[in-house]
């Protein structure tokens, strides 16, 4: 569970990215923040793992409060995808798995055995869940496409289990065709685990086939919250 309790945000250049914004996401819930370039869509998904600071009003995840004490106990709860997919290009698809984990691993010249033994066992599950093979796992990041890409940091986000799934415009960088498969894959590894997924995206038509319930925002207010079927194009 996710809550928003009247969330406002102004940047240090006296933008303000969101005006007292309250929502309540329940556990298992696919939730898509819907919304143009600069709505504030990323602003209130970084106040759920603390990369962000409200300016007013309080985050909670569970019945934690989100403030930069308890981040620590907050963060392995929690998987990220980013647009820019975020991975160390130069390591292996394993170790940017294994990332999601140990977060000091990327760095190192990776050979897989010298990982924790439940560590292998779950990269290799995790890998076959998002389509690739084992015989990736040596792979340099890359050499592999961009949906390849995603597929890996999808791996790494859910390489703790973690309850919730935060996506920054997971498939902004993908080609359409391939965007409905990475979010197809996305959800259906969050539905397979119950974990509650917070994801934002620009496009009506991907949030409308993905998301159990949208949110609208627009220059940092809610203007729509509902179920895909109550959006109208002009909402
Ligand atoms: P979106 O994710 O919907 O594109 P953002 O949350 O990134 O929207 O941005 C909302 C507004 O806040 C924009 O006007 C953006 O320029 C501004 N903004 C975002 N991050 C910062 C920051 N770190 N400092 C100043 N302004 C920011
Ligand atoms: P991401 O793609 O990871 O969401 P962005 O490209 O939006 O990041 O922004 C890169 C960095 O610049 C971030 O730290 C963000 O907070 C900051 N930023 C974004 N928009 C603005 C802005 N209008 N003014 C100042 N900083 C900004």
């Amino acid at each position: 569970m996710i809550r928003f309790e009247a969330v406002s945000q102004t940047h240090s250049c006296g933008t303000q990215a969101l005006k007292n914004i309250s929502l309540t996401i329940p556990a298992g819930q696919v939730c898509v923040l819907l919304g143009p370039s600069g709505a504030g869509k990323s602003s209130l998904l970084r106040c759920v793992n603390g990369l962000n600071q409200p300016t007013a009003g309080k985050v909670f995840v569970g019945d934690i409060e989100i403030t930069p004490r308890n981040l620590k106990t907050i963060r392995p709860n929690i998987g990220m995808i980013h647009q820019a997919f975020n991975l160390t290009t130069r390591a292996t698809v394993a170790a940017n798995v294994i990332a999601g984990a140990l977060p000091a691993v990327p760095t190192l010249p990776a050979l897989f055995n010298l990982f924790p033994r439940e560590h292998q066992a779950k990269v290799c599950e995790l890998l076959d869940r998002v389509g690739l093979s084992e015989a990736h796992l040596t792979r340099r990041v890359s050499e592999l496409s961009g949906g390849q890409q995603q597929r890996v940091g999808i791996a790494r986000a859910f390489m703790l289990d973690p309850a919730i799934i935060l996506a920054d415009e997971p498939v902004a960088s993908l080609d359409p065709a391939v965007s409905e498969d990475i979010l197809a894959l996305l959800v259906r590894e969050a539905r397979a685990r119950g974990a509650t997924v917070l994801c934002s995206l620009h496009q009506l038509d991907l949030a409308r086939q993905f998301a159990d319930r949208i949110v609208a925002l627009k220059s940092g207010e809610l203007v729509f919250d509902g179920p895909p079927a109550d959006l109208t194009p002009d909402a």
